[in-house]
């Protein structure tokens, strides 16, 4: 194997207000557990030579599989009490893309979001028709019973109560919910392969209490993810719809590419946009090269890094500056 680019994985376990005195060390422990697993088992495919499409479905699926992350199992509840998932990725090389949305019974919607790229002619499937050809490609298929977690049930009655006391007291039920970290968290990864190859990918399970179908950024190829080999691979994780609004991937892909601004400034740029707008979240980008920032607004995001020398660095709070 010709082992001529470094390699690199970093992921992240979603951003927001994550509460020093509500973290536990218990659970911060736990959750450093997940991201060095995602992390370990993503690094195991890229030092075996594999692409960085296969890492990161790797590195996302262990996560899509743990309660801790609001994909997969673990995904928060929709207002009608139901899962519903979505995820994308995309090929820095061949800029080919997949995205699923709305789906209930997929084990692992990254698996489904690789399947649609790779064996459909289309980007995106959504709902029933995404589940048919996620069955009909093999994947796995559960019933929608596999993704509830008492957690994320007893936020979803939290959120409902909470939306019911307004509207007893204010006319306005679009106000949002106080508690930001409990209705949102997404997953993602990027990674670079030996053969200098780039790649992206984002999970989640959207907004706990959302409704009417809502789709967020994650599964929207530009917005949450986005991967160019001549720019940066990107994942994104925060306020949805001003991801989408501000196409906070490509967005931040294009200022590298174009406007060859380096990476950690360029997803701060992006932040900065988001923030002017109202949103917030974080961004993790990569680079040809192995250049990587792992960046957010929010008082915490779940995150780690893995290069060649196999060791895993995780991180959660901003002190803890790797990049
Ligand atoms: N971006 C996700 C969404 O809007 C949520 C998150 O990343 O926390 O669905």
């Amino acid at each position: 194997m010709a082992d001529i680019s470094p390699i690199r994985l970093v992921i992240h376990g979603g951003a927001g207000a994550i509460e020093r005195n509500k973290l536990t060390a218990e659970r911060e422990q736990a959750y450093r557990h997940a991201l060095a697993l995602s992390l370990i088992t993503g690094h195991a495919v890229l030092a075996a030579g594999g692409s960085s499409m296969d890492a990161v479905i790797a590195a996302i699926v262990v996560m899509e599989d743990s309660p801790l992350f609001n994909a997969g199992k673990g995904a928060v509840f929709s207002h009608a009490g139901r899962n519903e998932l979505e995820a994308s990725i995309m090929d820095g090389a061949t800029r080919m893309a997949g995205a699923v949305a709305g789906v209930t019974t997929i084990r692992n919607p990254i698996r489904a979001a690789h399947a649609v790229m790779t064996k459909s002619a289309h980007v995106m499937l959504i709902g029933q028709g995404a589940e048919t050809f996620a069955a009909e490609q093999g994947l796995e298929i559960v019933d929608p019973s596999y993704f509830y977690t008492q957690h994320r049930w007893d936020q979803l009655q939290k959120a409902l109560a909470k939306e019911s006391v307004l509207r007893d007291h204010d006319a306005d039920s679009s106000a949002p919910l106080p508690d930001v970290d409990e209705k949102r968290g997404t997953v993602g990864a990027v990674a670079l392969d030996h053969h200098g190859n780039i790649a992206a990918g984002t999970s989640t399970g959207g907004l706990t209490n959302k409704r009417y179908g809502r789709v967020g950024d994650s599964s929207i190829i530009g917005a949450g993810t986005y991967a160019d080999n001549r720019s940066v691979a990107v994942s994104a994780t925060g306020t949805g719809e001003v991801f989408i609004r501000t196409a906070a991937a490509f967005n931040t892909a294009v200022q590298v590419g174009l406007q060859r601004i380096p990476i950690a400034e360029a997803a701060d740029n992006t932040l900065a946009e988001i923030a002017a707008m109202g949103g917030d979240g974080g961004l993790i980008v990569l680079d040809t090269s192995g250049n990587y920032a792992m960046r957010f607004n929010t008082s915490g995001m779940y995150r780690g890094t893995i290069g060649n020398d196999g060791i895993a660095w995780m991180g959660v709070f901003p002190e803890t500056v790797h990049s």
